[in-house]
């Protein structure tokens, strides 16, 4: 599914050089990678704050933390993401309150979050699936008009533009009161091991979440919350630092392979290939946008409409073509997840793509003969 070793193939004597240095100098965490990571994803991103921490999982926990969301509080997100999103809000004892999404996007459908809404709702987590933005227009209005935190699950969108109705334009994650991301190595910039950081244009919040990842101090051993251990360390800050600086042509190259595997696909009567939809009007080929970065692929993912999804995906194997199912199960149906409160009929749109979703290889190595291997023998199967 993702090519790691070409990629590092590109940056290796940079990559080697800077983690011989952290060896040398032994700043092992917190050390002078780490603050110039920060700095520089800072910059890329346009906020304020960037927290570095160990994953995008506990990215997601702290900023729930540092929101000082309660038990009992319910946080609407998405039945169809990854489970990190919901098990954090329960570890937290705060109440998951999932809700359908768009067949299109495969993101948090805004209807949905409305009828969910309750006096008891505090926070709602869009989660920018598979590399495009959720409707931020209309998920910030929702949180205004209902006193409402917005944290982003930007774990798959980063680098990702988000354009507003109004023209404005900021990225993935700097648009809601904090973002949450995942540095894990196949996300769209992953490092070499674990690492995650919160984003936040709130002096105070960034304040507050800078003593969580380190066990509540604000000044060294006074621990005036209770935090965690949550660090990025240096080894993983320097492969970033080498990474961050070519996101922007990674994710073009995403979005090349994606365009290329639409080409072969798009007209096949079972197959739906991805679309980018905004709230504005862009250049768009075969239904990907061609300029704005809305979208930035970390998963391509198509829906077969015939029911030969499941079959199709052991004809993949056999050919020896990597494929990913993201999700075959939704959360509201998980054990850990399940509830009396959720009703069937709420969720059909999940319901529905989880037999028909299927994610192909997408790295920024793909060559053109992999993706004309990978897309004859889909089309020959579903002949
Ligand atoms: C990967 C991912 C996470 C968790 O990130 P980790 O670094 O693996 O903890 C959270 N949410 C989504 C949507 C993800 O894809």
């Amino acid at each position: 599914m993702v090519d790691l070793k070409g990629q590092y193939q590109d940056i290796k004597e940079q990559v080697n050089q800077s983690i011989s240095e952290v060896l040398e100098n032994t700043a092992f965490v917190n050390g002078p990678e780490v603050h110039n990571f920060q700095k520089e994803l800072e910059d890329y991103l346009g906020v304020k704050h960037v927290i570095p921490c160990a994953n995008g999982t506990d990215a997601l926990q702290i900023a729930m933390m540092g929101l000082g969301l309660q038990p009992g509080d319910e946080v609407i997100t998405a039945d169809f993401t990854f489970a990190a999103t919901v098990e954090v809000i329960a570890l937290l004892q705060l109440t998951p309150v999932l809700v359908d999404v768009y067949p299109d996007t495969f993101n948090i459908d805004i209807e949905a979050i409305e009828k969910a809404i309750t006096p008891k709702t505090k926070a709602i987590v869009p989660v920018h699936l598979f590399g495009q933005c959720a409707n931020m227009d209309a998920i910030m209005a929702v949180a205004e008009k209902h006193n409402l935190y917005v944290i982003e699950d930007n774990a798959q969108a980063i680098g990702a533009n988000y354009t507003f109705a109004n023209g404005s334009k900021k990225k993935a994650g700097t648009i809601g009161h904090v973002g949450a991301t995942s540095f894990f190595p196949s996300k769209n910039l992953g490092c070499y091991g674990d690492g995650g950081a919160i984003f936040t244009n709130d002096d105070d919040m960034a304040h507050t979440l800078r003593g969580i990842v380190n066990h509540g101090m604000y000044e060294r051993y006074y621990h005036d919350v209770v935090g965690v251990n949550s660090r990025l360390d240096s080894i993983q800050a320097a492969v970033l630092r080498a990474k961050l600086p070519k996101l922007n042509a990674y994710n073009k190259a995403r979005q090349e392979a994606a365009r290329k595997y639409t080409a072969a696909l798009k007209d096949h009567p079972a197959i739906v290939t991805p679309v980018t939809v905004t709230n504005v009007d862009c250049n768009k080929t075969n239904g990907i946008c061609d300029t704005c970065d809305c979208h930035v692929f970390h998963q391509y993912t198509l829906k077969i409409t015939n029911g030969k999804r499941d079959a199709l995906a052991k004809h993949l194997q056999e050919m020896g073509v990597p494929h990913g199912i993201y999700y075959p199960i939704p959360l509201h149906s998980q054990k850990a997840y399940k509830d009396s409160r959720y009703n069937e009929a709420d969720f059909p749109v999940t319901n529905q793509l989880v037999k028909e979703v299927i994610a192909l290889p997408m790295h920024t190595e793909l060559e053109d003969d992999q993706i004309e291997f990978i897309t004859n023998k889909i089309l020959e199967f579903l002949r």
